[in-house]
């Protein structure tokens, strides 16, 4: 890796910036780790390169870029932070500045774990560029592994599992999520890697190519009859996300039928649903497998309109129709999205980023944290409406109480029923995505019912429960009567 490349890299996303800096910077950081040596044997300042590289093929800024290639500086090498802060200023320091604090966890095991996750997520609540910055970085030692003892390989390995690909996914970097996905899965299950690998790319290829120019073959008359602009790419899925459904399911790799789907890009949110028009009249779609993620986006923001239907010979076939702006979205998530467009402002942190910031006021056992982070953010997001039309995030599986609190604490301590798209339903009722839902309420109500803690999900409904569910009936009702002001004592 050489600096002309990254600079080339980056100017395809930034061609009006002033690029000195980064060649500056590439001075600095190559004199700093002068002399050192990776384990795999090539000079240690090929790995901030990559790094940066990295950074600047998902389309990072130029702080972002730069702070990639100081990362280790003052880790490893003589130079120190404040040096970096004199010399490039302010922002970057302080990127280099998270980079170094994420880096150091002495612990091992379970409480490796944690600190790690603690430290991730308190680190998203700064600046979330550090964690683009990280994610790279340990991309690019991923990719290098196999210099180390393999039971290093397997703990780098397992943690970036655990930790690294899920917040990928939930920040919608797709792109990062399934190289980080993919490399751990090969040294933690090789063999099924080369087994799946051989499957997929050797055996299944041409029968799934000549399936596609069918399909295309068909399409592509009908898209022109219609003055469709289009785009149509073969995207097929990742070694590990198939390895999962396998498992997950129980399947075999010639029964997940979804490894491969055809994304069609066009110009305008209604091309969308007039290519979905015309592929619904060409195929039969599978019944249930249609999901409007343009109108609902998913809680990471991604947006696009799935559907599956039965295409020639009968086979099961997805498509995925979207803009070019969705797509850009959904390989760089956040990064092509908002951080990008709208420098810094913390209106854009993702609203998961601000319940983090919540939570981690309250609670400052690592442990607690990480459990209610783990119980609130890591469980998929379901969006759900108020009969006037607000819209709420909810964790997967959430029930009417969830959505209650959500509305307001009173509206939970009232809640004597639900009503669900219009039809009335209990309160323990799984709410789905999408679904209209209406409080019924008794003013005359003061204090919840302490079994609503059997099925209460989020941590919201769960606290305000046990506030007066540890309490005594009789207590709970004094908690309403009207506050009498102690009288001051006289002076
Ligand atoms: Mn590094």
């Amino acid at each position: 890796m050489t600096i002309e490349r990254i600079v080339k890299k980056f100017q395809e996303n930034h061609p009006e910036q002033d690029v000195t800096m980064l060649y500056l910077a590439y001075e600095f950081a190559a004199a700093a780790h002068a002399g050192q040596k990776r384990k795999i044997g090539e000079p240690y300042i090929q790995h901030p390169l990559h790094t940066a590289y990295i950074l600047a093929e998902i389309k990072a800024d130029l702080p972002t870029v730069i702070a990639g290639l100081l990362h280790d500086v003052p880790e490893d090498t003589n130079r120190t932070l404040e040096e970096v802060k004199e010399n490039f200023g302010e922002e970057i320091g302080n990127l280099v500045t998270g980079i170094t604090k994420l880096g150091k966890i002495k612990y091992r095991g379970i409480e490796r774990y944690r600190e790690n996750l603690k430290k991730m997520f308190l680190a998203m609540t700064g600046d979330i560029r550090i964690i683009f910055i990280k994610f790279c970085d340990r991309l690019h030692n991923l990719r290098t592994l196999e210099a180390l003892p393999p039971e290093k390989q397997k703990r780098i390995a397992q943690e970036t599992l655990e930790i690294y690909a899920p917040i990928a996914g939930m920040l919608g970097i797709w792109r990062l999520k399934w190289q980080l996905e993919d490399l751990c899965f090969k040294y933690l299950h090789p063999d099924k890697f080369e087994e799946l690998e051989n499957e997929y790319e050797v055996e299944k290829k041409a029968a799934r190519n000549q399936h596609f120019q069918k399909i295309k073959n068909q399409l592509i008359p009908r898209l022109q009859e219609v003055n469709l602009k289009y785009e149509i790419e073969a995207r097929f899925k990742h070694l590990y996300s198939i390895y999962q459904k396998m498992q997950r399911k129980d399947r075999k790799f010639d029964e997940i039928y979804d490894v491969f789907a055809l994304r069609i890009i066009v110009p305008s949110v209604d091309d969308c649903y007039k290519a979905l028009g015309v592929i619904h009249t060409l195929w039969k779609p599978k019944p249930n497998r249609f999901k409007d993620y343009i109108a609902v986006p998913k809680p990471n923001g991604y947006r696009s309109l799935h559907t599956t239907i039965f295409g020639p010979d009968g086979k099961a076939t997805e498509f995925q129709i979207r803009t070019k702006e969705m797509h850009e979205e959904s390989l760089y998530g956040l990064a092509a999205h908002w951080y990008y467009k709208a420098k810094g402002s913390k209106d854009l942190q993702p609203h998961w980023v601000k319940e983090i910031i919540d939570i981690q006021k309250e609670i400052s056992d690592t442990q607690e944290l990480i459990k209610n982070i783990k119980l609130d953010i890591f469980n998929d997001r379901i969006f759900v409406f108020s009969p006037k039309g607000d819209v709420f995030e909810l964790p997967e599986k959430s029930t009417p109480i969830d959505f209650a609190y959500a509305v307001h604490t009173k509206i939970g301590n009232q809640a004597t029923g639900v009503i669900i798209n219009e039809k009335l339903a209990k309160l323990d009722h799984e709410l789905k995505n999408g679904d209209l839902v209406e409080i019924i309420t008794d003013k005359g109500r003061l204090y919840p019912n302490r079994d609503w803690l059997k099925f209460a999900k989020t941590r919201r409904a769960r606290d305000r429960i046990k506030q007066f569910a540890k309490k005594s009936p009789l207590e709970n009702i004094k908690r309403f009567l009207p506050n009498i002001k102690k009288d001051k004592k006289p002076h």
